[in-house]
């Protein structure tokens, strides 16, 4: 029997609920649920002397094998080269790139390790799913030991043409990696297109009529999955969170003002500082807003020893304070800024009291919270997505009002608009971007990447 091996950089642990503060492991976790197997990865911890051997634990008809690293390996493949040099580069974000020769080699020997253990894991037969931008010199790792089995990567944020990607010194080492597999996936189109370019107009290679990708020697599928959520659950939680102990205090301290709500992790792609900025906007140019409208942002910590993340908390805290010193009243503020993570079921009850779910990344890959937002609605009362055109959730999600996070006038003047908005429309609105969720949803997206990946033909170009 076919075994599916799930391979990501953090495993997510049962009842290890900090671990899943992210849309990958919410997604990954589901698709192992539906089809049994085993997940491999990092564990979480730091040691001395990582044992040589993965730690095994089996629950729920899943089996766990996890590894730890050195501090110094975390520091420089996870902090460094994955979140200081890929992540940048991958969000378009090429003047926040530092790049080391050290943590390109802590890397590359990460994956190798992952190659390494799996290597005496992986069975005939088994189909192994490697996710996301940690993990992209795997695939060759893993052919290089001799693994013939069906291998997907499916990529979680986004790719930038080859003009971007090519500033990374070791373009050639993970693109030639991903030619390893049998099938690469991808959020949207766009993401798509900028691996084919890569291939035809870097690597020299070539797409055949059937679409399928050939470079560097080798021939691959390439598509576009978008992940979805569970809707059911999230509509579930956001019901049973009406009885919640602090959704309630927050619907009574927002009492007649109109609720603009912002969740994500705190990070620069997620644009919160022009976000901010957009509800300053707001309150300047309409001033009869004030005392009528309260936005909440929450940001939960992320990748805290990162620089770039100190410094951007820094800045946050700065503009938040300056919008609220400068539009504050005795007994109102502006914006409420929370530093911290929810439960889930909190996250999405305090959604549902929201008029406004304001999601505006500079760029994000898919962005979850945009599609929890709109599940989580009241379907008599809905209230509105302000939704970036840089999410990879805006191509499906046309029932949004669709803006330029770059453009503080007009995400201001979408705010008015989501403000003002009548209930018809609302509903309207709601309805349809609701049966697009519906169409699409998590189980979806793991369906269909796995039953491509397990119909791919395999053959070398
Ligand atoms: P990313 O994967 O880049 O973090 P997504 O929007 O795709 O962005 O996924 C974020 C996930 O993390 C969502 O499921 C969201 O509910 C969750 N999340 C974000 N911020 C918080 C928070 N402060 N507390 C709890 N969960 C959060």
């Amino acid at each position: 029997m076919t075994r599916l091996i799930v391979v990501s950089n953090r495993v997510a642990m049962p009842r290890d609920r900090a671990a899943r503060a992210g849309g990958l492991a919410v997604g990954v976790l589901s698709a192992l649920k539906r089809s049994g197997g085993m997940w491999f990865g990092w564990s979480g911890e730091t040691s001395e002397s990582p044992a040589p051997q993965p730690k095994v634990v089996k629950s729920g008809g899943i089996t766990y094998a996890t590894i730890d690293f050195t501090a110094d390996e975390f520091d420089a493949y996870y902090n460094g080269y994955c979140n200081s040099t890929l992540w940048p580069l991958l969000h378009y974000r090429l003047g926040l790139v530092e790049h080391s020769r050290q943590n390109q080699d802590a890397y590359m020997r990460i994956n190798a390790r992952f190659a390494d253990h799996l290597a005496t894991l992986v069975r005939p037969g088994d189909v192994i799913w490697i996710h996301d931008y940690q993990l992209m010199a795997l695939p060759g790792e893993l052919r290089l030991r001799g693994l013939r089995n069906r291998i997907g990567f499916f990529l979680h944020i986004p790719l930038p043409g080859p003009e971007i990607f090519c500033a990374l010194p070791a373009h050639k080492q993970l693109m030639g990696s991903l030619a390893e597999a049998d099938l690469v996936g991808f959020q949207t189109e766009s993401d798509l297109r900028a691996f084919r370019d890569y291939a035809l107009y870097e690597a020299g290679g070539s797409q055949r009529p059937d679409g399928a990708i050939e470079m560097f020697g080798r021939r691959l599928r390439a598509g576009v999955f978008p992940i979805g959520i569970d809707v059911e659950e999230m509509k579930a939680l956001a019901v049973e969170a009406e009885n919640d102990e602090e959704v309630r205090r927050l619907a009574d301290s927002i009492s007649s003002r109109q609720l603009i709500i912002g969740v994500d992790r705190l990070d620069y792609s997620k644009g919160i500082l022009n976000r901010i900025d957009a509800v300053g906007e707001l309150l300047t140019t309409r001033p009869d807003y004030r005392n009528r409208i309260t936005f909440v942002q929450i940001a939960a910590p992320s990748r805290i020893d990162v620089a770039r993340y100190k410094k951007l908390r820094r800045e946050i805290e700065g503009c938040a304070g300056r919008v609220n010193g400068k539009h504050a009243e005795i007994d109102w503020v502006p914006i409420r800024y929370l530093n911290r993570v929810f439960p889930r079921r909190q996250l999405a009850g305090f959604y549902r009291v929201a008029r406004v779910g304001l999601v505006t990344p500079l760029r994000d890959g898919m962005n979850l919270v945009a599609k929890e937002y709109v599940a989580a609605q009241n379907p008599s009362d809905p209230g509105v997505l302000v939704l970036s055109r840089f999410a990879g959730a805006a191509r499906d999600m046309k029932g949004a009002i669709i803006v330029n996070p770059f453009d503080q006038v007009e995400m201001a003047e979408a705010l008015d608009q989501a403000l003002r908005m009548p209930l018809p429309e609302r509903q309207e609105r709601w309805r349809k971007l609701m049966g697009a969720l519906q169409r699409n949803d998590l189980a979806t997206w793991s369906d269909s990447f796995l039953d491509t990946l397990n119909t791919s033909e395999r053959a070398a170009a």
